[in-house]
């Protein structure tokens, strides 16, 4: 069938038999039809949506377009955690040492910042030396060799999710569930794991602002996973606030090393036990989830866990060796409280493009990130302020976007007479 007969099956709300599908994102990918062609398809998946059998094929032929990583003869279980994505999202750094302090394998690639939220692989490049860019084969021996490796994904890894990533970027169907999990689930499982856990955020400064939609896309990445014997956790996890006490670039690996020695703020290891623990059981390390928070935390008293990531920061090339003296901002300011009570709720999208406008996020592909760039929280949901007390540090080296931060953050915060609490975790 051409693949204008195919858009028109989908633009009329009707499924495309598999064999089709596979033929119009092959087309896609290898150039035969065009972006201009392509663009109707991705608006009449975004807006009818596809059935599961679709979604299968989808991140069948994306999976299917480029290497899979393959682990023979490692006897550790090969797991890997992704989060939806947010402000102050430090997990992934705090969390794969500890997993691989306890003998799973983690082979983790991660992603760069995304519209307000950060990205991992920004964070971790914001430590003098670090490669991010290794090759597969690097990859993999790191993996053998220390139990884990995080870096960037690579061009070999799924290209035609590549291709239709960066269109759907610019025809605004980025929020669709079917081509979300098919993105997301494709490079995970390229990645050769057996046990994946998924954070999928849900609040105001999440993709999914509501928890019906969170649980519409935690069920449907799960279902993708099983499908594909990737054994699959979900935790829905709250964005209405940000994550822990900083948001930014090498703040956050500061925040994540406090963490690893044993000073981790409580929504973080909160977060950071939660899915741990849904990993440690699904290797077997343990059955019960609350034996699983007593073996991290002793990983992380007994210093094994710092001692992981020093291992995997070494063997990428990193330098831990100056950690008071790099990355220090030129400029910060300190935004107050305009009046007293309790803060009631963060506007936690807000504060994501205040940090992307200090240096923190991308507004284009090629911007230049600051890495001294980033924001503390002075005061988090039910703290109680006075008028003048301080709310945020914004830290950066350029003044400029320092001010224009200011304009997204200075009201991003709502301070009432109700000492509320904030909710961690969602069940969907
Ligand atoms: N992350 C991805 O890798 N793909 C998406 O579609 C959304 C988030």
């Amino acid at each position: 069938m051409n693949h204008q007969k195919l858009i028109q099956i989908k633009t009329n709300g009707e499924s495309i038999p598999k064999a089709d599908l596979e033929a119009l994102i092959s087309a896609y990918t290898n150039n035969e039809i065009n972006d201009r062609e392509m663009t109707p398809f991705l608006k009449a998946v975004y807006k009818q949506g596809m059935t599961d059998e679709e979604i299968f094929t989808l991140t069948e032929v994306m999976l299917n377009s480029g290497e899979r990583i393959q682990f023979s003869g490692l006897d550790s279980y090969i797991a890997d955690k992704h989060s939806t994505g947010g402000v102050g999202d430090k997990i992934s750094i705090i969390l794969a040492p500890i997993l691989a302090a306890a003998g799973l394998a983690i082979p983790m690639l991660s992603g760069r910042s995304l519209g307000h939220t950060g990205g991992t692989v920004d964070k971790l490049e914001t430590i003098p030396g670090l490669e991010t860019n290794l090759s597969i084969q690097q990859f993999k021996d790191n993996v053998k060799n220390h139990g884990l490796c995080m870096m960037s994904q690579t061009e070999n890894i799924c290209p035609a999710d590549r291709k239709i990533y960066a269109l759907r970027d610019v025809t605004g169907t980025i929020d669709s569930i079917p081509l979300i999990c098919g993105s997301i689930m494709s490079k995970k499982i390229a990645e050769g794991i057996q046990g994946l856990v998924l954070d999928i955020k849900t609040g105001n400064g999440a993709f999914m602002k509501t928890l019906e939609d969170a649980a519409l896309l935690g069920k449907m990445l799960q279902k993708v996973g099983e499908a594909f014997g990737v054994k699959t956790d979900v935790i829905y996890s709250s964005m209405n606030q940000p994550l822990g006490s900083t948001a930014g670039m090498w703040c956050e690996i500061q925040e994540s090393i406090d963490a690893l020695k044993g000073h981790g703020r409580k929504d973080v290891m909160g977060v950071v036990y939660e899915l741990g623990g849904k990993l440690l059981v699904q290797a077997g390390i343990t059955r019960s989830e609350s034996a699983a928070v007593s073996i991290q935390e002793n990983l992380i008293n007994s210093g094994k866990a710092y001692a992981k990531f020093e291992e995997m920061i070494t063997a990428q090339n990193g330098d831990l060796s100056n950690l008071n003296k790099v990355n220090q901002p030129l400029f910060e300011i300190i935004v107050p409280a305009k009046t007293s009570g309790y803060v009631e709720s963060m506007d936690t999208l807000n504060i994501g493009w205040a940090g992307v406008e200090l240096g923190c996020g991308r507004r284009q592909k090629n911007d230049i990130l600051d890495p001294t760039a980033g924001i503390e929280f002075l005061a988090k949901i039910g703290d109680e302020v006075t008028a003048g007390d301080p709310l945020f540090r914004c830290f950066n080296s350029d003044k400029n976007k320092l001010n224009s931060a200011l304009n997204y953050i200075k009201n991003s915060v709502i301070i009432g007479p109700e000492k509320l609490s904030h909710t961690l975790f969602f069940n969907a």
